[in-house]
């Protein structure tokens, strides 16, 4: 356990730690925490060893599935991600970006027919840091994401 604790530790549940600064809120609106009854810990801009600043999510009680945890990748790939029970960490999960994206991030190609259909769903595969987008075949990189 990290002794860089700026909240009180959660009894069970999760957290999400190791953040690039501001961006929490995007991990608050992938998971939709924003319309769960979770409660929810927030720290923003605080400092860290391992990286210069940084946002951590300490969520009680929560379950999440491996689809949500590996969303997270796509936003924060060196986030630490922790299951909390009793106070301690049970287990270390492994974050890595899903195979497939869909609805999501936006294709940065804007001829795509992704931004002339408003109501159609992107749809990305994901191999070797490059996305490739279902329907113009654009490809791009880890650091090109934006979201939908
Ligand atoms: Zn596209």
């Amino acid at each position: 356990m990290t002794k860089n604790h700026t909240v009180q530790k959660i009894k069970q549940g999760y957290v999400i730690d190791h953040l690039p600064a501001g961006k929490s809120r995007f991990i608050l609106r992938l998971l939709d925490l924003y319309k769960s009854n979770y409660e929810v810990y927030t720290g923003r801009n605080v400092p860290s060893k391992k990286i210069e600043r940084k946002d951590f999510l300490k969520i009680v009680g929560a379950e999440f599935s491996n689809v949500d945890f590996n969303r997270i990748a796509l936003i924060a790939p060196n986030a630490t991600v922790n299951r909390i029970e009793n106070f301690e960490v049970a287990e270390k999960r492994r974050i890595t970006i899903p195979r497939l994206v869909e609805n999501i991030i936006t294709c940065p190609n804007l001829n795509c027919i992704t931004h002339v259909e408003p109501f159609m769903k992107t749809v990305f595969t994901y191999n070797d840091n490059t996305f490739i987008c279902r329907f113009c075949e654009h490809r791009f990189g880890t650091d090109e994401v934006t979201f939908l």
